[in-house]
């Protein structure tokens, strides 16, 4: 079937209200926020916008049947060129499906539509004083399905794991157009060792096995305190040095951020009134709970800081804790800003490796930026390990672009490299796909042939994950 006869079937099905097929409309969704996708711009045929499960089904039964390739989409905010058509279909943009079904309180649980975003979610949820735990940057764009498909998590992941650990159970539409629920058709059980776990199946499949089209996730108690502390250090080894001690004196904070000497002098360049202290590095603790036990660990926190840093602070005025996160919040701008014709790109951003090798990694990371000549920005989740690397180069520029590509390979292989992985929240897409076999030998074999038993004509976001 060609694209004109696609997109009027397309047209017969959605009407001209919710389906795309204007040439300037496509090219908006030949982009998500990855570099990847700056460089190879790929438009689908259509984008549809489904807004039940079984105009879900028709569709897949549609392209299943004429072998026509199906792109599920949230907000577009993926680092990996996951939401897009590399390989030509059909985009199911799922960010208008925004209901959310049932806000169970007895149960502390909730069931939404793919397209709610993450921050509307929780700003309903507080009124019922529960929150879903996973916090990623994203919060104000991206959509919970996309949270979904990729394992989505943040800066708490350290206290609150990734999005998998709240998903009590799924509907998807699968490539053939079967409607699946997993987790059980009526549980509302929180634990539930039935059957294989097709639910952690499909959360972080990237939407390679089929279309997530409603969501129950379980929902935890607000936090009554939060208290910030802010510890400055002149040594690089002195910061996970200074977190295991924090680890090992029992106390487990909702989050630990790390600049290093760059993201320190990208945030002052950007923002001088936040003046945070020349240093090597800066280690940011956030601690929750109910106050005496938030104090407590606050208490706990300084003493072991002061043993290495320089210098620490500590807050639970919300004032005061504002200032300290303060250099945190902006750095992801700060490193777009370090020079007037540059920007920061998402290439190689989302490395994680183990505790122990924080410090050699972020120093290797120094040195590559100097061997391929291009500046590199960290900062990121060091409670787990999760650096976020910011290259920051003028995109207009072919050689600096053929150097920054080679750089982020070298990224990616010295996470593997250091018992890490190549991506710890942002996910594999289209570019991180050639690391596969590498990272996960036989099994990758084993993931192959689960997508072959849920896709067998592989029509499902192909070109992506494996
Ligand atoms: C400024 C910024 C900060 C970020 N910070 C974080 C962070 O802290 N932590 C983090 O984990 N990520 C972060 N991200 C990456 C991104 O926001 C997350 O991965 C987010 O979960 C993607 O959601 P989305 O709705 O934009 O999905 P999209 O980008 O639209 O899609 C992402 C993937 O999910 C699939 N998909 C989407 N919806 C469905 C569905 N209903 N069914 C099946 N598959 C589906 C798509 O096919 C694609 O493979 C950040 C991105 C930006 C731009």
């Amino acid at each position: 079937m060609d694209k004109s006869a696609i997109q009027k079937e397309l047209l017969k099905m959605f009407g001209k209200d919710r389906m795309l097929s204007d040439a300037l409309d496509l090219m908006y969704y030949s982009y998500d926020s990855s570099f990847l996708t700056k460089l190879e711009t790929t438009s689908p045929y259509a984008v549809v916008f489904p807004r039940s499960t079984e105009e879900v089904q028709k569709i897949m039964q549609f392209a299943y049947s004429h072998d026509i390739n199906i792109v599920p989409r949230g907000a577009g905010t993926g680092e990996t060129g996951g939401c897009v058509a590399v390989e030509g279909g059909i985009v199911l943009d799922l960010s208008q499906w925004k209901e959310i079904v049932e806000i169970d309180q007895k149960n502390m649980q909730v069931v939404v539509r793919p397209g709610v975003i993450h921050a509307d979610l929780n700003s309903e949820l507080a009124q019922y004083n529960l929150f879903f735990p996973p916090d990623p940057g994203s919060s104000l764009m991206c959509t919970v399905g996309g949270m979904v498909a990729n394992n989505a998590s943040g800066l708490r992941a350290v206290k609150y794991g990734t999005t998998e650990q709240y998903v009590l159970g799924l509907e998807v539409v699968t490539p053939k157009g079967d409607i699946i629920v997993t987790g059980g058709m009526k549980s509302r059980a929180i634990k539930n060792v039935s059957g294989l776990n097709l639910t952690k199946l499909m959360v972080g499949s990237e939407g390679v096995l089929g279309v997530i089209t409603k969501i129950r996730l379980r929902c935890f108690p607000k936090p009554r305190a939060r208290g910030i502390a802010m510890a400055v250090f002149d040594r690089l080894d002195d910061a996970p040095a200074t977190v295991l001690d924090v680890y090992q004196a029992g106390i487990l904070p909702s989050g630990i951020e790390v600049l290093d000497g760059s993201a320190i002098k990208a945030v002052n360049e950007f923002k001088p009134h936040i003046k945070l202290p020349d240093a090597e590095a800066i280690l940011l603790f956030e601690v929750d709970g109910n106050p005496p036990s938030v104090e407590f660990e606050g208490d706990i926190i300084k003493e072991m800081a002061g043993k290495r840093a320089r210098l620490v602070e500590w807050s639970t005025d919300p004032k005061s804790m504002a200032q300290l996160w303060e250099g945190r919040s902006v750095t992801a701008a700060a490193a777009s800003r370090v020079r007037p014709d540059v920007s920061r790109i998402f290439a190689g951003e989302d490395i994680s490796v183990p505790l122990s090798r924080v410090a050699d990694v972020l120093r290797a990371i120094r040195e590559l930026g100097q061997k391929y000549g291009i500046q590199v920005v960290n900062y990121g989740h060091i409670g787990d390990g999760n650096v976020h690397t910011a290259p920051v180069i003028n995109p207009e520029d072919p050689a600096e672009v053929e150097r920054v590509l080679q750089l982020v390979d070298e990224i990616h292989l010295l996470a593997i490299e250091m018992e890490g992985t190549t991506t710890g929240e942002h996910g594999v897409g289209a570019v991180r796909r050639r690391y596969a076999p590498l990272e996960h030998g036989i099994a990758h074999e084993y993931m192959l042939k689960v997508k072959q038993a849920f896709d067998p004509k592989g029509i499902m976001n192909p070109g992506k994950l494996i």
